[in-house]
């Protein structure tokens, strides 16, 4: 029941920092969120409650090209990512350009689409314009 409990803590700790996070998290980053809140934590457990979550559908995996995956949390819909080549962090982009059918060869069937933007975060944007 003790290990259960402690259980139960440590996925709390992971999903309220991917929560608190608002960008998608590779399982070392929410390792060093989740420390904050139970000093306990180890890696095996973020991979184990990543697994554990991602089945229960409740964490999306989102993988980018040459990229290790990150986490996010599921159920925000139909989005993108911007990846900063300054310091290799991961945001959401909201939005999508839509209508990509268009841009299909004649005869093809579009059926999915991934879009990523790469460039500088504001804080890489702001450091690279003082250097
Ligand atoms: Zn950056
Ligand atoms: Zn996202
Ligand atoms: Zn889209």
């Amino acid at each position: 029941m003790i290990v259960r409990q402690r259980h139960t803590r440590q996925r709390a700790a992971i999903m309220s920092a991917l929560e608190a996070a608002n960008h998608p998290c590779t399982p070392e980053e929410l390792l060093e969120a989740a420390q904050v809140r139970v000093a306990s934590i180890g890696m095996a457990t973020v991979y184990r409650a990543i697994r554990d979550l991602s089945d229960e559908g409740r964490l999306s995996a989102v993988a980018l090209p040459g990229a290790a995956p990150r986490y996010e949390l599921a159920g925000r819909g139909h989005h993108h990512h911007f990846e900063c080549a300054g310091c290799r962090k991961v945001f959401h982009v909201d939005g999508c350009p839509g209508d990509l059918a268009r841009l299909a060869p004649a005869g093809f069937t579009l059926e999915g689409h991934e879009i990523v933007l790469y460039g500088k975060c504001p804080g890489c944007a702001a450091s690279s314009k003082s250097a």
